[in-house]
């Protein structure tokens, strides 16, 4: 499966460029096709254009079974990438995902409830600018109309890429009947962080989505010559922003937190001329909310103090996965292993929090990566501990469907 993906959406950097609704999506969603029509698995898609490939071996349909209150199991991730994003983010989730069904088939297990691998559309965001997309609109956290407006750098929109890979905008929206089909998911992915290296351990059990915000702060200063203009008599914007870039870090260290001003815009943006207008965005995340936001709190006060106006433009409190899902999960996993698998918090979200919020038990499972890397080429996962991530679902999977449901 690894050789198949390789060549699609590679570029020079040794990234992969695999956004959604482009001619390299439509080359993964055929190859995702031909891998369940290979297994016999029952490939249909949601009005959104995820695709689930259904194991089912009866009594009766998909629908019977979960009419009766056997509600499917779903396994797998998303194929999308960022932009000159590594091999591993999403299609580490849908191979492991297939891998995994073809394990328990070869151990002859039959599922007492319908098995899904799911591969989901547009996770990154990176064409049209919001992350998760296709679990959003399934689950009614991203209004159609809102979603087919989106733009992308070309000004495309959603609703044109829609029809440029022949398929109709109407039909997009919250789908309840497929959503009524899954009764759990459980998402592989690499990790996006190092915490596995240091425990030695090459798999883990996620607990939670960190709560994360972002917040834009706007310094007033007044436009000046930058030659003419005595530094007692100067209303200099950049200054408060500076003390805002440096606080943010020592805020974040002492509460054990990230935080991180990556984008400023500086008006009029001249060399030699005074700032009269300093912009920066703050994003803050960690495990503990109350350390998040008493943070931003320390850090916005002090650019109060600059006579800066701040706005919060997002705030997802912490996403908590399913604790009963994830115990089970840990429980078969402490079974097989010689130390107690590991149980990390994540700062980055993910299709699993979005169905978890929209009321779906999931769990997540991270495989290690050794640099930590992740959203670059760099990104990687050694051979022994993908395998590792196959076994491990695998195990989860056996135990979530190969006895009675429930
Ligand atoms: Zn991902």
């Amino acid at each position: 499966m690894w050789a198949d993906l390789e060549p699609v959406g590679r570029v020079g950097s040794g990234g992969y460029r695999r956004f959604a609704w482009t001619d390299e999506d439509a080359t993964l969603r055929e190859w995702f096709a031909g891998e369940c029509t290979r297994r016999r698995l029952d490939l249909t898609e949601d009005r959104v254009g995820n695709q689930w490939a259904w194991w089912w071996d009866g009594p009766g349909t998909v629908d019977d079974a979960v009419a009766a209150g056997h509600r499917g199991v779903a396994v797998g991730s998303h194929l999308d990438s960022v932009p000159d994003g590594g091999a591993f983010d999403g299609p580490l989730g849908v191979v492991s995902a297939l891998a995994a069904v073809d394990e328990l088939r070869a151990a002859g297990v039959r599922p007492t409830v319908p098995v899904a691998v799911v591969s989901f559309v547009d996770e990154e965001g990176a064409r049209f600018g919001i992350a998760c997309a296709g679990s959003r609109v399934l689950t009614g956290q991203l209004a159609p109309g809102r979603a087919l407006a989106l733009t992308d750098a070309d000004g495309t929109t959603y609703a044109d890429a829609l029809r440029a890979a022949g398929r109709d905008p109407e039909l997009l929206g919250p789908d309840e009947e497929a959503l009524r089909r899954v009764g759990a998911f459980v998402e592989l992915h690499v990790e996006q962080g190092r915490a596995l290296v240091d425990l030695d351990a090459p798999v883990a059990v996620a607990s939670d989505i960190w709560p994360h915000g972002r917040w834009r702060l706007d310094f007033p200063g007044e436009a000046n010559h930058a030659g003419t203009t005595r530094l007692a008599d100067r209303r200099d914007a950049m200054i408060g922003y500076a003390e805002l870039v440096l606080s943010a870090r020592s805020a974040a260290a002492s509460r054990g937190c990230v935080a991180t001003v990556g984008k400023v815009r500086v008006t009029p943006g001249g060399v030699n001329a005074i700032p009269s207008l300093v912009t920066g965005w703050l994003d803050a995340r960690g495990a503990d909310e109350a350390q998040v936001l008493a943070l931003v709190e320390e850090v916005t006060e002090g650019a109060r103090r600059h006579g800066a106006e701040v706005v919060r433009e997002s705030w997802t409190p912490t996403t908590v996965l399913d604790a009963g899902l994830a115990d089970r999960l840990r429980a078969v996993l402490d079974r097989d292993a010689a130390i107690s698998v590991p149980v990390l918090g994540t700062g980055a979200g993910h299709d699993a929090g979005i169905l978890a919020t929209a009321g779906v038990p999931s769990a997540m499972l991270f495989v290690r990566n050794p640099t930590g890397v992740s959203h670059s080429p760099a990104e990687h996962a050694e051979r022994d501990d993908c395998h590792a991530g196959v076994q491990a679902l695998a195990d989860c999977l056996r135990d979530l469907v190969g006895r009675g449901p429930g």
